[in-house]
């Protein structure tokens, strides 16, 4: 039964960080200091264990042996016992009050109790739940649920449910969590040259490998890192993907959301479909023609154009991966593959592809000089419209200045992009270069 110091503090160091890491990171043996028998509920089985460990009438074992130092002072001694008796017999009428963090397999929630009712918000989801609650001898009951309940501190308690399942405790604070008000997602974090990734999941997250969690604290966030270093920023929200961090220390970033999915082989963005020089599309990515969504946007441009004497039509919509790669071969063996490559997309790499792009009127320089030119322009955001390739940019898109092709990404984005003044690659922070 002797271990060494160093040994207890490795496995609590471990025990305490793992109050803020969400989703299961929890070893079961770390659950419940004084856990004699393992299952993960103290009784008064686990005080007469305890004691028996403690007066040499038996051994701990390993396992018992990490959970034995309750208090946390680095020894195994009678003050543990003290603890574990509190814990067990002192607690068991003992309600939560204010907002914990539940940790369990099936996911982490925000719980806020106050006054016998409890607020329950998935993490995940942000759907939201509410109970009465009430505690007695050690019974926590949540609407019609009852779990044992058994506390490691006043700020760390584990439920065990009548299905056996788990879920850990860790209290977060008096204030309840807004789950609007959270920023879930992965983030580019840009200040000229230099870039941050964080990846916030609910109240905590990592910055470049380095766990942290945060607050709001008035109108501004605050950010603990694990080693108890704090930092503040005043946090502006730009639009559904950006924000502007202004930090205490005086640095700013702008933060650009990022949620990257591969599905099928095709990339989105915050789920939004990028085909470009960067990000091809599979030659089984068909949808044959047009989408109707963007179609029927076009067909409202066209109405409302025609209303103002201008005359638009599709000279260009959607084109297959094969069609693509006859065009391109086309190209490239009357001005070879080089030029090529500035004016037409190699197959898959075309945006015509997605259904969701279109070159209307007419696919050259004459357009951009046309009163149609001018107006969608200024108006296609109205219909979900950008003009993708805008002049200027051709080292950003990847493509020349081309009035004609604009790309459907709905009406609510393609105002934002259009307010951004940025073209789709740079509100994204993403780049469009052929990797060979
Ligand atoms: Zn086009």
């Amino acid at each position: 039964m002797k271990k060494s110091k160093k040994i207890i503090s490795v496995m609590l160091g471990a025990a305490t960080a793992v109050c803020l890491v969400p989703g299961g990171a929890l070893s079961e043996e770390a659950l419940l200091k004084g856990d004699m028998n393992g299952d993960n509920v103290l009784t008064q089985e686990d005080v007469s264990l305890f004691n028996d460990r403690l007066m040499n009438r038996a051994a701990f074992t390993d396992k018992q042996y990490a959970l034995a130092d309750i208090n946390g002072d680095g020894k195994v001694n009678v003050y543990d016992l003290m603890r574990l008796k509190k814990n067990t017999y002192g607690r068991r009428d003992t309600l939560p009050e204010g907002t914990w963090l539940g940790y369990s397999s099936a996911g982490t929630k925000y719980y806020t109790f106050s006054g016998g009712k409890c607020t329950t918000t998935e993490e995940k989801t942000g759907k939201t739940a509410s109970f009465d609650c009430s505690v007695k001898d050690g019974k926590l009951s949540l609407g019609t649920n009852t779990s044992d309940i058994s506390w490691n501190t006043s700020e760390n308690f584990v439920l065990k449910r009548s299905d056996g399942s788990t879920e850990k405790f860790c209290y977060y604070g008096k204030e309840t969590i807004n789950w609007s008000e959270l920023y879930t997602g992965d983030w580019l974090a840009v200040n000229g040259s230099s870039k941050r990734s964080f990846n916030i999941r609910g109240v905590s997250g990592t910055v470049n490998g380095k766990h942290f969690t945060y607050k709001k604290n008035g109108s501004s966030l605050e950010f603990t890192l694990d080693d108890g270093s704090k930092l503040s920023a005043t946090v502006t929200r730009i639009d559904s993907m950006h924000l502007s961090m202004k930090w205490s220390n005086g640095t700013a970033e702008r933060f650009t959301l990022r949620n990257v999915t591969v599905k099928d082989g095709i990339t989105y963005i915050n789920g939004i479909l990028i085909a470009n020089k960067s990000y091809s599309l599979p030659s089984t990515y068909n949808p044959g023609a047009i989408l109707p969504e963007a179609m029927s946007a076009f067909n409202t441009l066209k109405a409302d154009g025609a209303r103002n004497g201008l005359s638009y039509w599709i000279t260009s919509g959607y084109r297959s991966y094969s069609y693509q790669n006859q065009l391109y071969q086309a190209y490239a063996a009357r001005d070879g593959y080089a030029k090529a490559d500035t004016y037409s997309a190699r197959p898959g790499y075309s945006e015509h592809q997605t259904g969701l792009a279109m070159d209307i009127n007419v696919a050259g320089d004459n357009f951009g000089l046309t009163p149609e030119s001018k107006w969608l322009a200024a108006n296609c955001w109205r219909y979900g419209f950008i003009i993708r390739y805008p002049q200027g940019k051709q080292d950003i898109t990847g493509y020349k200045y081309e009035p004609w092709h604009v790309r459907y990404l709905g009406k609510e984005l393609a105002k934002e992009v259009y307010d951004s003044g940025l073209t789709l690659e740079e509100f994204l922070c993403i780049d469009s270069k052929y990797k060979n």
